[in-house]
């Protein structure tokens, strides 16, 4: 994607997006609704004129080559199935639209059926099929394909919790066997963890950042980043950093490990709810008061009010708090993010 850029009116859906996907990525375009991430997907496919920009396939313009001579399958959320036809025939669809010998198109989809473990429902309709198994339907006429990419919009927002969490593993796992070069499209951080090799950030049309999922994680660009990934997202407190190289605010004061001599300035500072831990008062960087303990199961999340902030803390359960006690927390310097307030990108 060079430049690529989609206006609707005065909006900029998508706006100047510089890209490069390698073969065998598996890349997410990852951000809140309307930040531009199926308008991007949209253009990639063919299905959207950009307003400015190019798309090239290997080392070709295809900016204007009409979806269908794209060599690159696309995966709705909807699944897209034909009612009326077979799974089988619903699979087989983009080799009989090729022209391909029957004997040949009953091969490969016994193949692809074999992978996705659709063997015994070849012959059922759509409407005979649970949602999980439809969306494995849909994934299988985009593999029979072959694809010199796929490109997957939401394909798993339809299923429910456990179901989603078994395709995620299989189209993993898929991705893995067959080295394919996938774009997928979600909302979802939890599949952008999981999945990805690579993760973009998109922000009102925009990249906010670009990396692997460690690196956005542990490193965010900034405050965007940082509230986008994680649950409970980051911690972010305004304080000044001081000469010392001190971060202070109220009932905070967290040494950053940056040395003697760094300038006087406001900063917004992050930590995660797993990286604080419960010290005894006199040893504490912040001072709070526990509002409310959340039980998850294996974990806790205690909710604090340190000074006017409100802070979380996330850990193995029981972390031992409850409700209306003083807490002391800790946090260690490689464990803290500073951001400018004003312009909300990172600072170290
Ligand atoms: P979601 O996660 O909700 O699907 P998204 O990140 O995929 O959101 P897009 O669908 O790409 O977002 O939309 C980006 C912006 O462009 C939004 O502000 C949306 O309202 C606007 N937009 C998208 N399609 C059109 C259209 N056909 N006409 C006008 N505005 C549009």
């Amino acid at each position: 994607m060079q430049g690529l850029t989609r206006r609707f009116g005065a909006v900029a859906a998508v706006d100047d997006v510089w890209l490069d996907v390698a073969d065998g990525e598996f890349l997410v375009l990852l951000g809140p609704s309307g930040c531009g991430k199926s308008t991007l997907l949209r253009m990639i496919a063919g299905l959207l004129e950009p307003s400015g920009g190019r798309v090239l396939l290997d080392e070709e313009d295809i900016t204007h080559v009409p979806p269908q001579r794209r060599d690159l399958a696309m995966v709705f959320q909807g699944y897209a199935l034909y009612p009326h036809l077979s799974v089988a025939r619903n699979i087989g669809f983009p080799l009989r639209a090729r022209g391909r010998p029957k004997v040949e198109i009953r091969a490969e989809v016994a193949k692809v059926a074999e992978m996705l473990g659709l063997t015994g429902l070849l012959d059922r309709k759509p409407r005979e099929l649970s949602g999980g198994q439809r969306q494995r339907v849909a994934l299988g006429r985009a593999l029979v394909r072959e694809p010199g990419a796929f490109l997957m919009d939401e394909p798993l927002s339809n299923l429910d919790a456990t179901l989603r969490a078994t395709t995620r593993a299989e189209i993993v796992a898929l991705h893995r066997s067959l080295a394919a070069t996938v774009v997928y499209v979600t909302h979802d951080q939890v599949e952008a963890m999981t999945m990805a090799t690579r993760i973009v950030l998109l922000n009102e049309g925009r990249v906010e950042q670009a990396g692997s999922p460690a690196e956005v994680y542990d490193a965010p660009a900034s405050v965007f980043v940082a509230r986008f990934l994680g649950s409970p997202p980051m911690n972010l407190v305004d304080t000044v950093l001081n000469g010392d190289g001190v971060a202070r605010g109220d009932d905070l004061e967290l040494p950053l490990g940056l040395g003697e001599g760094v300038p006087e300035r406001p900063v917004t500072l992050g930590f995660r709810p797993e990286h604080l831990t419960i010290v005894p008062n006199e040893r504490a960087g912040l001072r709070g008061v526990v509002i409310a303990v959340e039980n998850l199961g294996g974990e806790e999340i205690a909710h604090c009010e340190v000074g006017a902030a409100r802070i979380c803390v996330r850990g193995p359960r029981p972390l031992g708090l409850v409700a209306g006690e003083r807490v002391g927390l800790s946090a260690r310097p490689e464990h803290l993010h500073l951001f400018d307030p004003d312009s909300g990108r990172r600072l170290a």
